[in-house]
């Protein structure tokens, strides 16, 4: 949600759902629900005053609106179901007003379009749909739809209802720009709460918990399809001597310096994260203990060969690496146990170097 809320304002806005709001296809079903038996009300007392033209069709867009609910609660098809009311609604309105329903009083019901229109379609559908409208009934009222259509109503109504018709869409217009940056503003805070729990914000990078979610994703898919997954878990190497002769800056560029590494020698599959202090873990997906030790071996070369400038001259590090890949039934808590233990067997083993769990080559 949130990435795409960042980019397009009005779009694809509605894709996402703030809590509390009601759906639009929610919306359109039950204002639907409200107007069929309104229409079989008003066609009643349409037919009682021998209108033959009135009834049926207010009988039949009743139909044909309970067809468009009901065929997107069959099919699920969200853009036909709105597009099919938003056009029902205009050609009703459009009848009622042109038709003087009601002793030419239905046209009153355009009041009720401005609020649906804003808040079941985008923003501009809304303004054209509303200028339209507008445009409509100004014609309606002009010398010219006078002549064609004779609507009933004395010059006081007209005036009054083009100014208050206006005032409405007007209001609207406004009420649904402060709804929409409003729900733009939640969904960007919601993005970035998201980010933020879920990166280290140092490096960028995911963190711990993060790691550990993705580490559960890759387990899942390991126990349906058996293909197997390693890990690595970094450590820099004499790190605090770094922090004691250069100060606390300096080990922070070193610890950025290490993520960047991180993302140029990684796959986009591979999940990097900051495991702790200066600890870094790197899952790979559909890698095997050799890949895995050979992808460890590039990211220390890689590593080893940057530097970082500090006001004594551009100073070096180097990381040691654990590498263990799953395997039989055992658990992730186990897998990341072997991976410590791999880390711990190459810094024992002089460091800047990349281990696997037991057996498996050092570099
Ligand atoms: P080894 O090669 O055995 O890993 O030695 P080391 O000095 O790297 O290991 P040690 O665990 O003793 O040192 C880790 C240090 O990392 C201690 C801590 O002060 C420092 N540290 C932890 N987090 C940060 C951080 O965010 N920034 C900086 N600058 N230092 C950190
Ligand atoms: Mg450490
Ligand atoms: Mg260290």
């Amino acid at each position: 949600m949130p990435q795409s809320a960042r980019k397009t304002p009005d779009t694809e806005l509605s894709q996402f759902r703030v809590k509390g709001e009601i759906p639009v296809p929610i919306l359109i079903n039950w204002l639907t629900a409200v107007a069929v038996p309104l229409l079989c009300f008003f066609a009643w007392r349409s037919s009682l005053q021998n209108d033959p033209i009135t009834p049926p069709l207010l009988v039949g867009f009743a139909v044909l609106l309970a067809v468009n609910s009901v065929s997107y609660l069959l099919f699920g098809n969200k853009t036909l179901q709105r597009r099919g009311f938003i056009t029902l609604i205009t050609v009703l309105f459009t009848y009622l007003a042109i038709n003087a329903v009601e002793d030419g009083s239905a046209i009153i019901w355009l009041f009720a379009y401005p609020p649906i229109i804003f808040y079941i379609s985008e923003s501009r559908v809304g303004v054209l749909a509303c200028c339209g409208g507008f445009a409509a009934v100004i014609f309606l009222f002009s010398p010219l739809g006078d002549f064609l259509f004779d609507p009933p109503h004395s010059t006081s109504f007209r005036i009054t209802m083009i100014a208050v018709l206006g005032f409405e869409m007007v209001t609207c217009y406004i009420l649904d720009q402060s709804r929409r940056r409003s729900k733009l503003g939640l969904l960007k805070l919601a993005a970035e709460f998201e980010y933020a729990a879920k990166h280290d914000a140092l490096t960028g990078l995911a963190n711990r918990r993060e790691a550990l979610e993705q580490l559960d994703i890759e387990y899942q898919r390991y126990l349906r399809n058996a293909r197997p997954f390693s890990v690595l878990l970094m450590d820099i190497d004499l790190f605090k001597s770094v922090n004691d002769n250069y100060g606390h800056h300096v080990g922070d560029e070193l610890i950025i310096l290490v993520a960047r590494t991180l993302r140029e020698q990684c796959r986009k599959v591979d999940t990097l994260a900051r495991w702790g202090g200066e600890e870094y873990l790197v899952l790979l997906p559909e890698t095997n203990t050799g890949e895995a030790l050979a992808s460890a071996n590039r990211i220390r070369e890689a590593f080893a060969a940057r530097s970082v400038s500090t006001e004594k001259g551009p100073i070096q590090a180097t990381i040691s690496v654990g590498v263990a890949s799953i395997r039989g039934s055992e658990s992730i808590d186990r897998l990341l146990q072997r991976s410590d233990e791999a880390l711990y067997r190459a810094k024992s083993e002089g460091r800047n170097r990349a281990c696997g769990y037991e057996n498996e080559a050092a570099a």
